[in-house]
């Protein structure tokens, strides 16, 4: 068994055997390379106490040193590397109350959450898989490190990570692992929202969305998204479902997909902690979720291309496919291309007058001149030969007229 490892990642594992410690690459990176999937991040285990680390190693940031965490920074990249530990229970949510080191590797394995997670390598030893998690790995499934009830409840965040995982990698939740979770189902309210709210982002964007129905099977969905349980109870999620695995796999674009059917963008977004873009997007595209885009107006559909705005467009589009069918935004697409070709105006930055030239035609300051630019832009966007100082200037100049006029009668 042979394991290509980033030359850097060899390096730290190199310095530390030199130095007479045990490391090796470890957990999710060993996963997805034995999957042939490129690793999002190579972590390191090591018998080096973080002290250890630090003096074989000229730049370390301390990340989450009561934790045995250090990072190693080889030119830009950098790496965490890790002690054998053995965890106590997580309190906060993020880290175990309590820690403490081991030499022994075997621990600090026993401590992950599933036996696919629970692999180190190095080139030395190969691979080093006490609990199974190469056999797992070849038949797609999640299966618990020991006993699941005990392990979940020291972290109920793993439940939702097992379900992550599924989607994540086509694989199966194993039958013990499943019940446990049905069973501890409502213990994941102690867990914080950052963290629920990273893997169901990640359960949401992975290759199977659709298992998102698991949070509904396992009674995970009552504390951590209610809004599902009645499109399940009244049998109308197979759209949902349907529209969430037709989609293109972007965050912006799923989460609409999803919040469309369940109500409440805002609420969710804001709960998960998401920030605020995020959330703005979503928001703003579930309120143009109308099937009706398909027939619109060239300038209506420059009017909406305004309350967008033009970096949105794409998740737009996808989000309408997503709901309607592939190809329900063709001429949608066409159409709003056409208009950003040919430089149409649609918003009130791209006016041929400013707001500084509306107050030089005498029109009186205040929110008079954004009525104005937003009559101009109006006028523009029904016919953009009109977008010109020259032929501009008349129309402001009529329209400051009756502002004027109507002041003087008040
Ligand atoms: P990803 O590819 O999404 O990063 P990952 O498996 O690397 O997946 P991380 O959250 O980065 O997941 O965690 C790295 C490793 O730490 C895991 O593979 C697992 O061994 C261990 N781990 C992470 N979170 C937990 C947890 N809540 N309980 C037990 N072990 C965990
Ligand atoms: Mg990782």
């Amino acid at each position: 068994m042979h394991i290509k490892m980033p030359d850097a990642v060899s390096m730290i594992i190199n310095k530390l055997l030199g130095a007479g410690y045990e490391a090796y690459s470890v957990g999710g990176c060993v996963r997805d390379a034995l999957l042939s999937r490129t690793p999002y991040d190579w972590d390191i285990t090591t018998s080096a106490t973080p002290d250890q680390i630090k003096r074989i190693f000229p730049r370390t940031v301390d990340t989450g040193i009561k934790h045995g965490t250090v990072t190693v920074l080889v030119r830009s990249e950098s790496f965490e590397v890790t002690t054998y530990r053995i965890d106590g229970k997580y309190k906060d949510g993020r880290h175990p109350e309590s820690v403490s080191f081991t030499a022994s590797l075997t621990e600090d394995l026993l401590r992950r959450d599933f036996t696919i997670n629970a692999m180190a390598y190095n080139d030395e030893s190969g691979l080093v898989d006490p609990y199974g998690g190469e056999e797992d790995l070849a038949s797609g499934t999640i299966r618990c490190v020991g006993d699941p009830i005990a392990r979940f409840g020291e972290d109920a965040l793993r439940m939702l990570r097992a379900i992550r995982f599924a989607a994540c990698l086509s694989f199966v939740i194993e039958e013990n692992t499943m019940s446990a979770i049905k069973r501890l189902a409502p213990s994941i309210k102690v867990v914080s929202s950052e963290r629920i709210c990273a893997e169901l982002n990640k359960l949401l964007i992975s290759d199977h969305p659709e298992l998102i129905s698991l949070l509904y099977d396992t009674g995970l969905a009552n504390t951590i998204m209610p809004r599902l349980v009645p499109l399940f109870e009244s049998g109308t999620a197979g759209k949902l479902l349907s529209s969430l695995s037709g989609s293109v796999p972007d965050k912006t674009v799923r989460w609409s997909v999803l919040t469309h059917f369940t109500g409440g963008a805002h609420e969710i977004m804001r709960g998960l902690r998401f920030d605020n873009k995020t959330t703005d997007s979503v928001c703003l595209l579930t309120t143009h979720s109308s099937e009706s885009y398909n027939d619109i107006s060239r300038s209506d559909l420059k009017k909406t291309m305004a309350k967008l705005g033009t970096e949105l467009l794409p998740a737009w589009f996808d989000f309408l496919d997503a709901l309607y069918g592939k190809g329900f935004s063709t001429s949608l697409r066409k159409t709003s291309n056409d208009i950003m070709e040919a430089k149409e105006c649609f918003l009130m930055s791209s006016l041929a007058l400013s707001g500084k030239d509306i107050l030089s035609l005498g029109c009186p300051k205040g929110i008079a001149v954004g009525e104005v630019l937003s009559a101009l832009l109006d006028r523009v966007t029904e016919d953009p030969s009109l977008n010109t100082p020259d032929r501009l200037t008349p129309i402001a100049g009529e329209l400051i007229g009756n502002i004027n006029k109507n002041q003087q009668s008040e």
